[in-house]
Order: structure tokens, then C-alpha cells, then sequence
């Protein structure tokens, strides 16, 4: 009940910024000698606000806790430099000795890319009772460590970089343990990107210079302030795009959707063709093999629509039921392209882990290792997939009277011959 409330109050974020700034702009004129300190105070935290408040909408917890981390980062860099319209903050900062603050930056740089690896739970779960309780964890780890011996380890390490590095603001005023800390971290999001191929890697590795960059130029009041703003600019909009891509892929297949399909209907000009696809006896797959293998047939014929040559563009119409859409193109042009698509399924023969049915009673099974040993074994499968194409002409005038021609193409194609491209 309370979390639905706090859920609508989304919806007045608008409003809740220009009241925000209204107060500013009040505490802005009262303070007119202080106007650059109060507003890059407020800018930064008024977007942060905005941006967390997203990710609690959208229940993206990796970058609310995200948020936090570089939020509370620059808090403890601009301690000294806080207007003095904030005492109760400044105080609160101060209290804070150099090696808890070198500590709780290792923390946040560490836990920036641990917690990019996490599920989004839910910030207002039980999963976040434990992600704090790991972090309380790992700093009081932290506060163990001997870190004027490790700083005196990495220094000569430091010293063979070329002076145009080791001579740079971010070297001079930087513990090397923690610049040790952004690189390493920074690599390992670089290697998790390679490996997950996800944008929220993206979205990590660019938090992760923003952390990085807060060293550079800590002395210049603005630049930090900066940084905050384009740290909630980067978290709105991966949030943003995310939910785009939400609406607009499918989620199994990674092809546009209908939606999408819909969309690109609007845009298309006077000349086009339109394919339907449909993989022949699915539906016989599936009830064989199963409907997991099915999904990964299903993938697998996706993959390939989605290279289609000759400008056409794949969607998933919904089911086993694909559409490529050819802008501009007349049918001969799209038979082409089709037939060597309906030739590539055909010839690609997928190797697939499939489970068989169990000999055995439960009873009489050694232990579930060895049966999933024994009763695994690896098997080529292929499918087809029947084509139905239709232009725009003097009848079929609307992409969705097209469609409807391609669909009834398709059907065409279906009695007749399967495996094969109908007009
Ligand atoms: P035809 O050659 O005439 O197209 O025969 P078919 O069996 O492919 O046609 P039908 O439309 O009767 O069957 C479609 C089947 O596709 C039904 C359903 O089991 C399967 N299917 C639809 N969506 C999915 C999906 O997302 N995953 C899996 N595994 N199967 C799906
Ligand atoms: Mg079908
Ligand atoms: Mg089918």
C-alpha cells in the first residue's frame, strides 16, 4: 500500500522538480552572494532525485544503488567545498577521517561493478537488507587492510608510467590503491561488456568514469557538480532506452516486434513489399522435441530472418510467424532475398543437447548426475519455413491490405508446397 503510493508519486516528478526549483531559486535570492555554490549543489542532487526516483519506478535497483554509490562519492570530494547554507551535511562530512573516506571510495568503485552483476530485485525488498549487509561487510573487510603497505607496494609499479601520467592532477592527488581500484574495476566491466554484450555494461563503464573523472579536477568547484548532473543524464536515459527496447523487441527472439512494426507501417512510402514467414509444422516440433527446443529452433530461425539481405527488415509478428518488410522494393527484388533466407534455414543444421525419455524407474537410477549423463545426447535438427510475398499496388493499397495479400500468399504457399516462396 505504502510502496503503490510512493509508485504514483512518479507521476508528479514534473511538478515535483519545478517546485524543487522554485525553492532553489527562493534559497538562491536569499543567498545571492552564495548563487554559484547553491546551485551547483542543487542542480546535482535535484537530478539525482530525479534520476533515483526512475530507476525505483522502472525497479531498476542496479542504478538506484548505483546512484547512491557516486552520489555519496562526491559528497565525501566536496566536503570542504559544501555551501554554507548546508552545515548540518558539512558537519556530518567532516566527521569522516581520510582513511574512512579512502575506504568507502574503494567500497563504492568495487560495488559499482559487483552490483551492475546483480538481478534487479527491488530496492524496497529483502534483497536489499542483504546487498547492505554485504556492504557493511566488506568495509569493515576493508578497514582491516594494512593500506600504507599496499600503497607502498603499488609505488614503484606507478613509477614506471610515462611522466605525462604520473605527473597528471588525477596522479598527484589520488591514492594509487584506489586508482588501482577504477582501473581494474573498469576492465573488468569492460570484459563483462564483451561477454554479456548487455547496454547496462555500457551504462557501468560510463559510471565508472565518472568516478574516475571526479579525480581529475576536484579543485575546480564546478566540475564535480558537472559530473553528478551527466551521472543522472547517463542513468535517466539507459533507463529510458531500456524501456524502449522493452516495448519495441522481443524478448526471446531479439527481433523488432509488432509494435515496431506498426510503427515502420506509418512511414512507408508508395512502394514496398511485404513478406509473412511461418516455420513449417511447429507445432509437431514442439510436441517431439519440446517447447524448450522449440524456443531455441525458434531463435535460431530469428537470427537468420534477421540477416535478410536486400534492405528488408524482420520483426516478430507473434508465435512462429515472422514479417520482413522490404521499403522501397518490388517483389522480384524481395523473392531473391527471400529464397536465399528459405535456403539458409533449410541448410543450417543446429546441434542440440537433447534430453531423452528415461529408461529407468526413479527407483532404480544410480543418482541425478549420471542421469542427466546418460540420458543426454547430442542431435541435429533443421526446420523450413514457407514464404508468402505481396507489393503495394492498385488493390493492396495499405500496409495492412499487403500484409493481409502476403498472409494469403503464405497460406497459398502452406497448401501447395511448404518450404518454398509464394507471390
Ligand atoms: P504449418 O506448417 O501449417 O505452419 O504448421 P504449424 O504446426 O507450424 O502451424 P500452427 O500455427 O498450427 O502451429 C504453430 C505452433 O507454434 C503452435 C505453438 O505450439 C508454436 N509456438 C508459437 N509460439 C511459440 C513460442 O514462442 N515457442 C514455442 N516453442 N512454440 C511456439
Ligand atoms: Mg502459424
Ligand atoms: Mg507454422
Amino acid at each position: 500500500m505504502y510502496l503503490m503510493s510512493f509508485r504514483n508519486l512518479i507521476t508528479l516528478l514534473p511538478v515535483l522538480l519545478l517546485f524543487g526549483c522554485f525553492l532553489s531559486l527562493n534559497t538562491v535570492s536569499q543567498f545571492s552572494t552564495d548563487w554559484l555554490n547553491t546551485t551547483t549543489v542543487a542542480l546535482p542532487l535535484l537530478s539525482f532525485a530525479a534520476a533515483l526516483l526512475l530507476s525505483l519506478q522502472f525497479n531498476r535497483s542496479r542504478l538506484s544503488y548505483a546512484l547512491l554509490f557516486i552520489g555519496f562519492n562526491a559528497l565525501l570530494l566536496l566536503a570542504d567545498d559544501l555551501p554554507a547554507s548546508l552545515p548540518g551535511l558539512r558537519a556530518a562530512l567532516s566527521q569522516i577521517s581520510s582513511d574512512q573516506r579512502l575506504n568507502l571510495q574503494l567500497l563504492f568503485s568495487l560495488n559499482l561493478f559487483i552490483f551492475s552483476g546483480f538481478k534487479d530485485r527491488g530496492f524496497f525488498s529483502i534483497h536489499s537488507i542483504i546487498r547492505l549487509s554485504f556492504l557493511a561487510l566488506q568495509l569493515a573487510a576493508l578497514s582491516l587492510l594494512p593500506l600504507p603497505l599496499i600503497e607502498n607496494t603499488l609505488a614503484p609499479l606507478a613509477a614506471n608510467l610515462p611522466t605525462s601520467i604520473s605527473q597528471s592532477h588525477l596522479f598527484q592527488q589520488t591514492p594509487l590503491i584506489l586508482l588501482a581500484s577504477f582501473t581494474l574495476m573498469l576492465c573488468l566491466q569492460s570484459l563483462s561488456l564483451v561477454i554479456r554484450k548487455s547496454s547496462l555494461d555500457i551504462t557501468f563503464i560510463a559510471l565508472h568514469c565518472i568516478l574516475i573523472s571526479f579525480h581529475m579536477r576536484p579543485d575546480s568547484g564546478i566540475f564535480i557538480p558537472l559530473l553528478m548532473i551527466v551521472a543522472a543524464i547517463i542513468i535517466i536515459s539507459s533507463i529510458l532506452m531500456d524501456s524502449h527496447a522493452m516495448a519495441y523487441r522481443d524478448e526471446l527472439t531479439g527481433l523488432p516486434s509488432r509494435r515496431a512494426l506498426t510503427q515502420l507501417q506509418l512511414s512507408l512510402g508508395r512502394k514496398y513489399t511485404i513478406a509473412m514467414l511461418d516455420i513449417d509444422f511447429f507445432k509437431k516440433f514442439n510436441d517431439t522435441h519440446g517447447h524448450d527446443i522449440g524456443d531455441e529452433v525458434l531463435k535460431m530461425v530469428a537470427s537468420q530472418i534477421g540477416k535478410v539481405g536486400g534492405g528488408g527488415r524482420a520483426f516478430r509478428y507473434g508465435g512462429e510467424e515472422f514479417t520482413v518488410v522490404f521499403p522501397g522494393k518490388d517483389p522480384e527484388h524481395a523473392l531473391e532475398h527471400c529464397e536465399a533466407l528459405r535456403e539458409n534455414i533449410q541448410n543450417y543444421a543446429m546441434a542440440l543437447r537433447t534430453p531423452q525419455r528415461p529408461q529407468k524407474s526413479i527407483k532404480n537410477r544410480p543418482n541425478n548426475a549420471k542421469r542427466s549423463k546418460n540420458t543426454r545426447k547430442m542431435q541435429s535438427l533443421s526446420v523450413t519455413i514457407s514464404i508468402g510475398l505481396a507489393q503495394r499496388d492498385g488493390t493492396l493499397k495499405t500496409p495492412v491490405q499487403v500484409m493481409k495479400g502476403a498472409d494469403q500468399a503464405l497460406y497459398r504457399a502452406k497448401k501447395k508446397c511448404r518450404n518454398c516462396v509464394m507471390t
